[in-house]
């Protein structure tokens, strides 16, 4: 058949996590926990699905979960979100990612994309049948150019996808980040992903600034969160999206034919789970130590930290090392070394390469203290 992704191969994260089983290496590459989700989450769960909740739940969501999701919104960031008409549960935030892109984009469209940026955003806007325009963030700081992504905007502009925490720079925007987005796009009907799953991890007391907090982006947003990130269980494939109704019942008209809706039991576990703060509010220390203890552990050694101020990702530039590229270190590192990252290169439409790695500090202590043994060697 004629591909519709000619470009597309195989993710990254599943050829290095592949790369890392068959050496038996400390897989710091995909991301993703490699300790247990709370028990008492998988309880709820398992109540929900022994009290008969195992059949299909209403197209957006069961009402609990979409009120307590709003209910959280409200209370971290100021805006009300009508649970009824704005939120809508989806299968993780891939979907939702997806499904916001193919309800607004049109062939011949274009979608500002900041570079680096996750894999999935480039090939769903162009199963949308849209151009992918990539502005890059500014080398060596990653922060936001706005010179270049007001330079971007054409008629043609109908979205911009945004990513705070970022993956995988490990970088957050500030408030006043997100205010200069707003003026840069407040002239215009470009509409906003805000992709926004490591919201509850933000370091050294730094707070998540969602496009929910700034009216003149939250007006034109589809705002992204995942479960699977906030409560260590990425298996489990359960995201959500708020938006303002009108871009919410087109989204809901393209997830009704998508995936029409999402497992009924895991909902009513998260609705449950989600009421008690704590299990969100506490995320913040408890990534910021594994991030110290990382960082810590590699002090000293000739890997160059980059700052991480959000995310549960860690880069860092190994040119005192090795002059192979990225993708060639990485597999290298696997190898001889017995350690898995991301190169940084697939991040970016043209394989920019500037010998970086990414590693993924989601894991037990004993497992980070495993891979700092391995790299302390370089
Ligand atoms: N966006 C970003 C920036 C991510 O890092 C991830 C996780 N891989 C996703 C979206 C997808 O999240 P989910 O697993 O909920 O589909
Ligand atoms: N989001 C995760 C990462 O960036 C992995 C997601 C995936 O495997 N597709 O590592």
């Amino acid at each position: 058949i004629t591909s519709r992704l000619p470009e597309v191969g195989t993710t990254i994260f599943s050829v290095m996590s592949a790369l890392a089983a068959e050496h038996g290496a400390v897989n710091l590459g995909q991301g993703f926990p490699d300790f247990a989700c709370d028990p008492a989450l998988v309880d709820a769960v398992t109540h929900a699905m022994q009290t008969g909740h195992n059949q299909y739940p209403p197209m957006p969501g069961i009402p609990a979960l979409r009120q307590a999701v709003a209910a959280k919104i409200e209370a971290l960031h100021g805006r009300r979100y009508d649970a009824e008409r704005e939120i809508t549960v989806t299968a993780g935030a891939t979907q939702a990612i997806l499904t916001a892109i193919l309800c607004c984009v049109h062939p011949g469209d274009e979608v500002i994309v900041l570079d680096p940026c996750y894999d999935s955003y480039v090939p769903n806007i162009e199963l949308a049948g849209a151009r992918a325009v990539r502005v890059p963030l500014t080398p060596g700081s990653f922060a936001p150019d706005f010179g270049r992504i007001a330079a971007a905007i054409t008629p043609r502009t109908r979205l911009l996808v945004l990513n705070t925490p970022h993956n995988p720079s490990a970088t957050v925007w500030t408030a006043e980040d997100m205010r200069r987005l707003e003026a840069l796009l407040a002239p215009t009907d470009v509409l906003l992903v805000s992709d926004e799953v490591y919201e509850h991890m933000v370091f050294d007391g730094a707070e998540h600034q969602s496009a929910a907090r700034f009216p003149g982006l939250a007006e034109r947003a589809f705002i992204v969160s995942s479960f699977g990130k906030t409560f260590h269980v990425t298996g489990w494939k359960v995201g959500t999206v708020a938006a303002p109704a009108p871009l919410m019942a087109e989204f809901r008209k393209v997830h009704q034919f998508n995936v029409f809706t999402v497992n009924t039991p895991m909902q009513h576990g998260l609705a449950h789970y989600l009421q008690e703060p704590s299990h969100y509010l506490g995320l913040p220390g408890f990534y910021q130590a594994k991030r110290d203890l990382f960082r810590n552990g590699l002090a000293g050694s000739r890997l160059r930290l980059l700052p991480c101020t959000g995310s549960y990702f860690q880069c860092v530039d190994y040119s005192a090392v090795s002059e192979l590229p990225e993708m060639e270190f990485c597999q290298w590192l696997v190898r001889e070394i017995g350690v898995a990252g991301i190169p940084l290169s697939p991040f970016y439409g043209d394989g920019f390469d500037q010998r970086m790695v990414r590693f993924c500090f989601a894991k037990q202590d004993e497992t980070l203290r495993a891979a700092l043994e391995r790299l302390r060697r370089l």
